[in-house]
């Protein structure tokens, strides 16, 4: 089966064919470590991990750089009004990023070059066009003219470098160039981030990378579209913007956030509302039981089902195929669980297909990364007592019993679920992630 992507240079879905036989060289622009990253940035980070791990189902070896821009107009108004230098915020906010790539299960890049060890590779000789502007983040009307190199003002302060061209700093679209090329070569496979760097970021890089090698720069262009909050753009200046770390603190699970970010496909708008993170929760929790009740099959069937795991992987990947159509692969997903449910329901699922559908799955979420697949271990013979005095309790119809027991076992964080098969457990998650909540509120900046 043939991957296609969209390309947005030139607007077309096309096949995806590497440069070099089975190596995928791919450049992601990164964050710009002025503050903690908002949900939106992840949307666009979270559609190039995908990007990225389907690429590496397909067999291709993926080498993916993913800038760090730390120095910029941002950065040097947080400096003044934190009262830290540009080294000490962009350290802490980068470290922060990082830490957020980790809580979502974002896999990490082979190289994650900052702009500031990096402009010595910037040549003076190369830069041939350009008129200075005061601002990194400019009017689209102004953005005919873009800078290379920022000379000195007395804005930024301790900010610069001597270099031939005098005191001052790379402009932003510069910072990509030389690092791409750096990294991947004059010509690359792939080049992505959000919608709203397709012009004049990506066109700036463009344009200076191929007037300097006379080469394509990639041959993919990928763009993700932009996540609204209420159906509204964030903005600092309309008080809306919601950091990764705010739904923490609001008590959401990481993955059941990943899982809204990547629900919708990357190149429609997504919109964040409580509805639609409750609606995540409620299909992770679905894929966790599923997982703990296929864990926990122990029918004896006959194999009558063997080839559901394949159809499983097959549906997947045409899904992931078509684009990266995870609606699509979603939608496939929950109708397999469905099936396989019902299946299990009625007794007609073999132990051996189960352990077969468990791999599948766990293949699956190798891309997905929204189920937890940790161990979940034995339980104390204290709560396997206490389950099973619970089933005892439903036999004879003592129903309050039962329910007693069962919020004493949800406070122990374990929740049961009543099968025809008798109780299923599986540890509740939403309790893990507030364990690692606690942790995150001591480094606040
Ligand atoms: P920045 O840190 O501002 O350079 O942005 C990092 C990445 O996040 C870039 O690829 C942006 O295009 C992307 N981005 C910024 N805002 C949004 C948003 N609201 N939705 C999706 N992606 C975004
Ligand atoms: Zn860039």
């Amino acid at each position: 089966m043939a991957l296609r992507l969209y390309n947005s240079y030139g607007r077309k879905l096309l096949p995806f064919r590497p440069l070099r036989n089975k190596e995928v060289r791919m450049y992601t622009c990164g964050p710009t470590v002025w503050d903690y990253a908002h949900v939106g940035n992840f949307r666009t980070f979270l559609f190039e991990d995908l990007l990225r791990r389907f690429l590496k189902f397909k067999g291709y070896r993926v080498t993916q750089v993913k800038n760090i821009t730390d120095v910029e107009d941002r950065i040097i108004r947080g400096m003044k009004e934190k009262g830290l230098s540009r080294k000490e915020l962009a350290t802490f906010f980068e470290e922060a990023f990082m830490q957020d790539l980790d809580t979502l299960k974002i896999e990490r890049a082979e190289f994650y070059p900052r702009a500031t060890d990096h402009i010595p590779g910037i040549k003076p000789k190369e830069l041939k066009v350009g008129a200075r502007v005061s601002q990194d983040h400019y009017e689209k009307a102004e953005a005919r003219d873009f800078a290379l190199w920022k000379a000195w003002d007395e804005d930024d302060g301790e900010v610069y470098w001597e270099t031939e061209l005098g005191k001052g700093r790379p402009g932003w679209h510069i910072e990509c160039s030389a690092m791409s090329m750096k990294y991947l070569g004059e010509s690359f496979d792939i080049h992505t981030g959000g919608m709203d760097l397709r012009f004049p970021h990506h066109e700036n890089e463009i344009a200076q990378s191929e007037a300097a090698t006379g080469k394509k720069l990639a041959r993919f262009w990928l763009h993700s579209e932009f996540l609204s909050v209420s159906g509204k753009e964030m903005h600092k200046s309309s008080g809306n913007i919601v950091k990764l770390r705010d739904l923490l603190k609001d008590g959401w699970d990481p993955l059941t956030v990943r899982l809204f970010l990547i629900s919708a496909h990357y190149r429609d708008p997504i919109n964040l509302t409580q509805k639609a993170l409750e609606q995540a929760q409620a299909e992770r929790e679905r894929l966790e039981q599923f997982v703990s009740r296929l864990r926990q099959n122990r029918q004896e069937s006959p194999s009558r089902h063997a080839g559901l795991a394949n159809q499983l992987l097959k549906s997947f990947e045409r899904s992931m195929d078509a684009d990266l159509n995870t609606p699509r692969a979603f939608a496939a997903l929950f109708s397999f669980v469905k099936r396989v449910n019902k299946l299990m329901d009625g007794e007609k699922m073999g132990t051996k297909e189960a352990g077969e559908i468990l791999l599948a799955l766990k293949r699956v979420n190798g891309i997905l990364g929204v189920i937890s697949f940790e161990e979940e271990g034995e339980l104390s013979p204290e709560l396997l007592s206490l389950i099973k005095e619970r089933d005892e309790a439903r036999s004879v119809k003592d129903f309050a019993k039962a329910d007693e027991i069962r919020s004493q076992l949800s406070k122990r964080g374990i929740t049961v679920e009543d099968t025809s098969r008798g109780t299923v457990w599986r540890r509740e998650p939403s309790l893990k992630a507030r364990v690692k909540d606690k942790d995150m509120e001591a480094q606040d900046l």
